[in-house]
């Protein structure tokens, strides 16, 4: 085959499907309006479903779920965290200035000799305390502290230096608790002393002279620098709370996204569900990936979609397929036939003379009838072939065969037919017969054009007196 000659087929498959498809969607447009007139509330709803509406991301609503409580508690663990480090650092750090403390306060204790100042300096005996300096500053470079030697409260000697660069001699340390508590021979360490305009961590240790408490050595460390040295802990602190973070964040999305993949899964199976009203669509495999509450849904939602499959494309009296669903069956019918060079067969069967039935003996009597045909139309479907209520008492039927084997199916139809005996009030017996109209797909023809000659046989036979099959 030529490409002319495939663009030409395919251009009329378009064409025929296009008609049917159409006339489908006619139909479904029909049964809108008609549903939007008889139901008020309905009109309301979907009326307000135009209005564009910002959708909340399921997944992220997932992600708030856990990460806020997740992130609320990081926040908590971190602040009790710091407040627990900080807590044994400041231990630590008072621990070791008591240590640089008493070992400096050892030093001045074991000066023979009395305190007393002279012009302004310190002296133990003869020996000028100011000379031990180079001692305090030592042990300023080898501990990282600050030491000051006060002569009851007064900073008499000390390594700290001002903002001006000149050493912080003459203050007094004006916390009484502390002065007292030194003087009875106690350690005192604060961590709220406030020297120039710098907050210090300090410990105080009594010195003796001759068994009496006369000064004190303060060690003392700013808290400027006691974080600057901690620095690095709460930036390890920090860091690791933020890779945990992203680390559950990380996981939560992959988690949340995949169970969220599941639901849109079966929304989309439902949504195609509404729109297409066939039964065509496969739930996608995803939603049953788990033994959990969703595939659950995705079950539920595969029965609930087949029992509105069936409910929409079955004509309720007689259980066929409705005229709807007849037609998707033909367009798919036509399609392999046209696709795989096949044919087919279509007939059109007509209940001879039925209304006299229903005038006769009542309209039951008449549902009782064309149940019972049904049952025979469909006992003669094998395989893909099939029946449907074209409209009141007219049928269609489709067989994946040509015409002379079709027909010889029909014949056997329309003997088991007439066989059927139908019993009325009264002991009455009567039979029906049924005309019937075939049309043969050979490979041009569109769906249309087979349903108008199937038609215009049944018509045929009707005109030559019914009980007939005109092919
Ligand atoms: P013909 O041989 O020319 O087809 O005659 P007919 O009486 O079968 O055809 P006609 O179109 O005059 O009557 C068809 C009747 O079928 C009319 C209608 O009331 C009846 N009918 C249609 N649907 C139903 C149904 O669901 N139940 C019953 N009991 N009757 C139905
Ligand atoms: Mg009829
Ligand atoms: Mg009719």
């Amino acid at each position: 085959m030529n490409s002319e000659n495939i663009e030409k087929t395919e251009s009329e498959k378009k064409a025929a499907v296009e008609v049917a498809t159409s006339e489908e969607n006619a139909l479904n447009a029909n049964d809108v309006t008609s549903a939007k007139e008889t139901e008020p509330g309905k009109k309301e709803v979907s009326e307000k479903r135009k209005k564009p509406k910002r959708k909340k991301k399921l997944w992220l609503q997932m992600c708030n779920i856990t990460l806020v409580p997740i992130f609320l508690m990081g926040i908590l663990f971190v602040c009790i965290g710091l407040y627990a480090l900080r807590l044994s650092s400041v231990e630590e750090t008072l621990s070791s200035l008591r240590g640089v403390a008493v070992l400096t306060a050892e030093h001045f204790s074991s000066f023979n000799g009395i305190y007393h100042m002279n012009s302004g300096e310190l002296y133990c005996g003869d020996i000028k305390m100011q000379d031990e300096m180079p001692f305090m500053e030592n042990e300023k470079r080898a501990f990282g502290v600050e030491l000051s030697l006060f002569y009851g409260n007064n900073r008499v000697m000390t390594t700290m230096i001002d903002e001006n660069g000149k050493r912080r001699l003459g203050t007094v340390l004006a916390d009484n608790r502390i002065v007292t508590e030194v003087f009875r021979g106690n350690i005192v360490s604060t961590e709220k002393n406030i020297i120039g305009n710098e907050r210090y961590l300090c410990v105080y240790v009594p010195i003796y002279n001759k068994e009496q408490v006369v000064g004190m050595v303060g060690s003392a460390i700013s808290l400027k620098n006691f974080y600057r040295m901690n620095r690095i802990f709460y930036i390890e602190i920090a860091l690791l709370t933020l890779i945990t973070a992203l680390i559950t964040f990380l996981l939560i999305t992959v988690f949340s996204k995949k169970i969220v993949k599941r639901l849109i899964v079966i929304r989309e199976y439902m949504e195609e569900l509404v729109k297409k009203q066939t039964a065509d669509q496969e739930m996608n495999p995803l939603a049953f990936s788990g033994n959990d509450e969703i595939a659950d849904l995705a079950t539920h939602a595969v029965s609930a979609g087949n029992s509105i499959k069936n409910l929409m494309g079955t004509d309720p009296l007689t259980g066929l397929y409705n005229r709807r669903a007849g037609r998707q069956r033909l367009i798919k019918l036509w399609e392999d036939a046209h696709d795989n060079y096949g044919v087919f067969t279509i007939v059109i069967g007509d209940l001879d003379l039925f209304k006299n039935v229903n005038d006769k003996y009542g309209h039951d009597m008449g549902d009782t009838v064309l149940i019972k045909i049904s049952e025979i139309l469909k006992r003669n479907c094998k395989g893909e072939d099939f029946a449907v209520r074209w409209g009141g008492e007219e049928f269609l039927m489709g067989f994946c065969m040509a015409r002379e084997d079709t027909y010889e199916v029909v014949k056997n139809i329309s003997k088991e037919i007439k066989r059927e005996a139908f019993f009325a009030d009264k002991g009455v017996i009567f039979h029906m017969s049924m005309t019937f109209g075939m049309a043969t797909f050979a490979g041009q023809e569109k769906i249309d054009d087979l349903i108008t000659i199937a038609d215009r046989n049944l018509y045929k036979g009707k005109n030559q007196g019914r009980d007939c099959i005109i092919s």
